[in-house]
């Protein structure tokens, strides 16, 4: 059974990283306990074991670790948005902002298709930037968000609602403000 209060007790900030002002939100402890772990992923099994879901997206590279174990336990296609230069072949690529310059996902040409129903994963919702910049790589292929889905969101940043405002459904297992 999913338990906000164990997860959360996991979740470490590391103030002042990357940059002075900022609160990390640190997952990495998730990985290292196999009880959190577990409970993290059996969440997300749960909830779209039952639902017409055929594709996991997810964004490097956090987003890639449960995602995995969730593309396993579901039987789906795992669709990796990668970082810059990170993937051969033909790409599509997708420039963004971060707080202070640029970044660009790409995703595999084909990777998705017409009709097919995604879900997005990433580990955390901030400004929602990254999350828009994969949406856009997945559905200029055809495919149709079907929810986002990430362990964190920080709903003070604003990405969750524009997501919301966009007509994309949001699932996150917490929340810090
Ligand atoms: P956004 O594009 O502003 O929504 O930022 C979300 C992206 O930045 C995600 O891919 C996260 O992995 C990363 N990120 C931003 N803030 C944090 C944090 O506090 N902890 C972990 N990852 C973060």
């Amino acid at each position: 059974l999913y338990d906000d209060f164990y997860v959360k007790s996991l979740i470490q900030t590391v103030e002042d990283w990357p940059k002075q002002g900022i609160s990390f939100r640190d997952i990495t402890p998730i990985f290292s306990d196999p009880k959190g772990m577990r409970m993290v992923v059996d969440a997300y099994v749960h909830r779209y074991i039952s639902t017409d879901i055929t594709h996991i997206a997810c964004i490097d590279a956090r987003g890639f670790l449960i995602a995995a174990v969730l593309a396993y336990e579901l039987q789906k296609p795992l669709i990796l948005v990668r970082k810059k230069g990170k993937l051969p072949g033909k790409t599509i690529s997708q420039k963004y902002a971060l707080e202070y310059g640029e970044a660009e996902l790409e995703i595999q040409e084909g990777a998705v298709n017409t009709g097919d129903n995604v879900l997005l994963f990433d580990d955390l919702i901030a400004t929602g930037g990254t999350l828009f910049a994969a949406i856009e790589l997945l559905t200029k292929q055809g495919a149709n968000i079907k929810e986002v889905a990430a362990i964190i969101d920080l709903p003070d940043l604003g990405g969750s609602q524009k997501l919301r405002d966009s007509d994309i459904p949001v699932f996150s297992l917490c929340a810090f403000n």
